[in-house]
């Protein structure tokens, strides 16, 4: 490959304490833990607003937020989004027809709403939010990171900071950085080994005459659940050559005013492709999109209520089921979060089971699996002094990864990293030689939970109760 060298003076616009790179769940939490800390917060999004995943590919819910189990960031969240109006009801009867809502700690918001809320909330914590701005580069001195340099339409620009937390969903910053990253293998073992999760995607249908719909999935409940929704019409389309997919079924959540949220078209890479390169991205942006056409055509052609229906939009990006995670100072396991539980460094608790994608369209989700603690070890670059990573750029196995990069952990990572940065920065320390004791007193007095072993019996027991009833669900 030949090369090209690029050289010239990057002007420093902006300096910080703690710079968040990436606004999703747990850029979000990280940037409002930080700042209310006292730290000078700047948070880098790409895009022109927040919520990540949430907002850009349509992930617009939190799911298995318990009280209980988190608190925090997460609670005051979906409380301001319940006084806002903002937790949706999007649903029709505020629950899906699989009977899930916020009783059962799903709750399904309005994406537009939320991109409002949140910029309120940064503002009242005076985190300074700069959109638009894509960290292309980091800039390493030794065993730290003195900042990143930003694309933008105003031109390159530096961000410097005391300690950087990547919230960029794929451990970007630590992979630019040239810190040790894991994720590059894909599955460890098993069938799929080697391969990647792929991309999947959501798009959103409109025009739809909900009530018939409804009524004929209530007729056809096998047939049309909300989440192996038209399984037998899709394997038989897929069967005929009339359409193109390789998921044999679809989820389908109705909103209000003609609206469904439909996931479906998945995308496998070839064999030794990786998620993060631009020829791969660039075939499955194409063939997703044309999945969810073919997909649409079917629906519109043999569904009931579907016989006007447009897509309105597809997201900005496909998700990208797995990437680069930081390799951390410790790497949480999947035998971790089944049998070994608590961590004496625990810095937040998990409910999320994993739910683990396979390229060849498989699915499972392993509702077995009950809370489990989230160490600090997993936050913190093994090898840089200043970089700490929250939500789905943490330091995990796949099968972990499948549970812990979820919205509801992300926020509580993300609190938990943005609380270390601004502690190590006010005792002017790295974040490795913080006491992690402290770090878990300032999240307490937040209102995070921390660990496992302070939950009461009776909540560990409602979990296994659950892992028990959800048995005949397992795939
Ligand atoms: C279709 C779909 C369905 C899903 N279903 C669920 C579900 O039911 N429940 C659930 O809890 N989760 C679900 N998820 C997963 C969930 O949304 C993600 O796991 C979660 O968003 C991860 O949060 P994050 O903050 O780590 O990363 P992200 O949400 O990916 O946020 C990363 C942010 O960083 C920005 N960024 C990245 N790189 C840079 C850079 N170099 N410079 C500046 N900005 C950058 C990105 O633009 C983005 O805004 C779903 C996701 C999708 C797409």
């Amino acid at each position: 490959m030949s090369t090209i060298r690029e050289q010239f003076d990057t002007p420093v616009l902006y300096e910080a304490d703690v710079l968040v790179v990436g606004g999703g769940p747990a850029g979000i939490g990280a940037a409002l833990a930080s700042a209310r800390h006292g730290a000078k917060t700047i948070l880098l999004e790409r895009f022109g607003c927040l919520g990540g995943n949430q907002t850009l590919t349509f992930s617009n819910l939190f799911a298995f937020v318990d009280p209980r189990i988190q608190g925090g960031i997460i609670q005051e969240i979906i409380e301001r989004l319940g006084k806002g109006g903002g937790i949706v009801l999007d649903c029709p009867e505020k629950v899906n027809r699989s009977g899930w809502g916020p009783e059962q700690g799903v709750h399904f918001f309005d994406g537009e709403y939320y991109k409002y809320l949140l910029d309120n909330m940064m503002k009242e914590a005076a985190v300074k939010v700069l959109f638009h701005s894509f960290a292309v580069a980091t800039i390493r001195e030794g065993n730290s990171i003195r900042g990143v340099v930003v694309e933008s339409r105003q031109g390159r620009f530096a961000v410097t900071a005391k300690v950087v937390i990547d919230c960029s969903g794929l451990g970007e910053i630590a992979w630019k950085s040239g810190a040790p990253v894991i994720g590059e293998e894909g599955f460890a073992d098993g069938e799929c080994k080697g391969q990647h999760m792929g991309y999947g995607y959501a798009y959103y249908a409109s025009g739809i005459d909900i009530d018939r719909f409804r009524a004929y999935a209530a007729k056809h409940q096998a047939e049309w659940g909300e989440f192996s929704a038209g399984r037998d019409l899709i394997t038989q389309a897929k069967a005929d050559g009339r359409v193109r997919l390789l998921r044999n079924s679809a989820l389908i959540r109705e909103r209000i005013g003609g609206r469904a949220w439909i996931l479906n078209p998945s995308y496998s890479l070839q064999e030794g492709q990786h998620p993060w390169e631009v020829e791969a991205m660039t075939a499955g942006e194409i063939d997703l999109r044309r999945q969810a056409r073919e997909l649409h055509n079917l629906f519109k052609a043999e569904v009931p209520g579907f016989e006007d229906a447009v897509i309105e939009q597809t997201p900005q990006q496909p998700l990208m089921r797995d990437g680069h995670r930081i390799l951390g100072e410790y790497i949480l396991t999947e035998h971790d979060i089944r049998h070994v539980k608590s961590f004496d460094d625990a810095i937040a608790v998990c409910n999320m089971p994993p739910d683990i994608f396979y390229p060849n369209g498989g699915h499972k989700f392993a509702y077995d699996v009950t809370p489990y603690d989230i160490p600090f070890r997993c936050l913190i670059s093994a090898e840089v002094d200043n970089l700490l990573a929250a939500g789905s750029s943490v330091s995990m196995d796949l099968v972990t990864w499948a549970a812990v990069r979820y919205n509801t952990p992300s926020v509580c990572t993300g609190q938990a990293a943005g609380t270390a940065a601004a502690l190590a920065v006010r005792q002017n320390v790295s974040p490795k030689r913080l006491d992690v004791k402290m770090i878990q007193a300032a999240l307490i007095s937040a209102g995070q939970r921390t660990t496992v072993r302070t939950l009461p019996d009776a909540v560990i027991k409602d979990y296994e109760r659950r892992a028990e009833e959800a048995k005949p669900l397992r795939i």
